[in-house]
């Protein structure tokens, strides 16, 4: 069902935070404890883009009073969330029964012959609106596939083609094809069609089931009767034999009138080792780009720009950016899953300050970060106290007698120069202590080392040790 959608309860919680600070807790339970959102849509609104949230309630009587009472301040808050302006529709449980069992019965009987879907309707572009090249965040990693990206969308069919978009999970395919298309579609009135790959077959094995030749027709009607192309994933086309023949024919209808053919993939055409090598070789005719896994730079950018937008954004420390930057993977899928979890936390908690513990509280269970024994600043710690006879907790303490400060700070020495770690991340492992703190006991030891034959003995030993 719909609205067990995760995302939608992230939106849902965060909404139900900032509305605590409009009206009082009583009123929220009376109306809102039952509703949820069912679905949000992308719709256009006079020339703008916007969200249509349809939010689920379990009784007319309630539905109601929503309308009347709290219609604007929801829409006021969900734009707030969703940076977007925003209509708020309703629906009534009983209604959404009726709607999945009806697709239900839609699903189990084969279309009789008369509803045949017949393709020469106007198709839809199957175009998600709010990936655009203005929101697309610039890199090292990225900058060839987005400026190759933008020429395929000033000139479609002329430049590149095909265009091969490759490279690992979470990185902005998708999003960069969206960006083509959408682009294409203001500027133009060119006929795209963005379809994932399992679409493609699906389209494809319903031509088969119908042996009357008519669904032939209609499946060529769509797919070479427009000018721009674009299969996302193309790696699952390698379970489909007799479908990649049908994509082999479609390719060359299109490329031969100088259609553009956009591609994405996980892996480089030559490591689509079960498609067919014409294919292939097709593949390598246009350009190939390769987006990688975004740097540290980029990830700040991201995860920043992730952040503006929402009414939150003002209590968030710049340390939280490099401190979700620095632990989340190395895809911008997972730093927006980390900003989402991290702002729906605040709803529930509202927090004077997102701060390093807030967001270390937050995100515990989703950054590397919460893997406090196996990390190597644990490893390093403990090394550490064990060489000057102290504790862990000592290191993490406020104590500052000469015996733990000391220690304390070639640990810190060491996390800094032998891991990747950041500062912040550093800073919050020995006890939340800030930036200049860490800064300084690097220096301080730095400066040791120059002048102190037996430190240098010290930290090699200990390094030794680090298990
Ligand atoms: P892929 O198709 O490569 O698996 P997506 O295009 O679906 O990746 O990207 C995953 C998420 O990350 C999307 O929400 C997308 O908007 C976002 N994203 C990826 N790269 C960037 C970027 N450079 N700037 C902004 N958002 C990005
Ligand atoms: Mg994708």
């Amino acid at each position: 069902m719909r609205f067990m959608n995760e995302e939608n309860t992230l939106i849902w919680q965060n909404f139900i935070g900032l509305l605590k600070n409009r009206i009082s807790t009583v009123s929220i339970n009376s109306w809102f404890k039952y509703c949820k959102i069912y679905k949000i849509d992308d719709a256009v609104e006079n020339n703008k883009s916007i969200k249509i949230v349809t939010i689920v309630t379990n009784s007319q009587f309630i539905k109601d009073a929503l309308i009347k009472r709290y219609l604007e301040t929801i829409e006021e808050l969900m734009e707030s969330i969703l940076g977007k302006n925003c209509n708020i529709e309703f629906i009534l449980e009983e209604d959404i029964n009726k709607i999945d069992e009806k697709e239900k019965i839609i699903e189990s009987s084969s279309p009789p012959v008369e509803k045949r879907p017949t393709y020469t309707q106007t198709i839809e572009s199957n175009l998600i609106e709010r990936y655009t090249f203005d929101n697309f965040i610039v890199g090292d990693s990225n900058r060839l596939a987005h400026t190759a990206a933008l020429s395929v969308a000033e000139q479609p069919g002329k430049l590149y083609n095909p265009f091969f978009i490759h490279g690992k999970s979470g990185l902005g395919k998708t999003h960069l094809m969206h960006a083509i298309g959408n682009y294409i579609k203001k500027t133009s009135s060119k006929k795209v069609l963005y379809v994932t790959s399992d679409k493609f077959i699906s389209d494809f094995t319903s031509l088969n089931m119908n042996k009357d030749g008519s669904y032939v027709q209609a499946f060529k009607e769509k797919y070479r009767g427009i000018d721009v192309l674009m299969i996302d994933d193309i790696q699952f086309l390698q379970k489909a034999e007799k479908t990649q023949q049908e994509f082999f024919h479609t390719f060359n209808s299109l490329y031969d009138m100088n259609k553009q053919i956009i591609i994405s993939s996980d892996r480089s055409p030559d490591d689509l080792k079960l498609l067919e090598e014409r294919l292939r070789t097709r593949f390598s005719w246009g350009l190939t780009v390769n987006i990688y896994p975004p740097d540290i730079e980029l990830k700040k950018r991201i995860a920043k720009n992730k952040m503006s937008g929402y009414a939150v954004a003002s209590l968030v420390d710049e340390d939280v950016i490099e401190y979700i930057a620095s632990n989340s993977e190395n895809d911008v899928r997972h730093i927006e899953g980390a900003v989402t979890r991290l702002y729906a936390y605040a709803a529930i908690m509202g927090p004077h300050k997102i701060d390093l513990e807030f967001a270390n509280e937050a995100l515990r269970d989703y950054l590397k970060s919460s893997v406090y024994m196996d990390s190597n600043i644990a490893k390093i710690q403990k090394a550490v106290a064990d060489y000057y006879k102290i504790t862990i907790e000592d290191l993490k303490s406020k104590k500052r007698t000469a015996n733990i400060n000391y220690p304390r700070q070639v640990a810190i020495y060491l996390c800094r120069t032998y891991t990747d770690e950041s500062f912040p991340k550093i800073g919050l492992e020995f006890g939340n202590r800030d930036h200049s703190t860490i800064m300084h006991a690097c220096d301080k030891i730095e400066k040791d080392l120059k002048v102190n034959n037996q430190l240098k003995e010290i930290i090699k030993e200990i390094k030794n040790n680090i298990g």
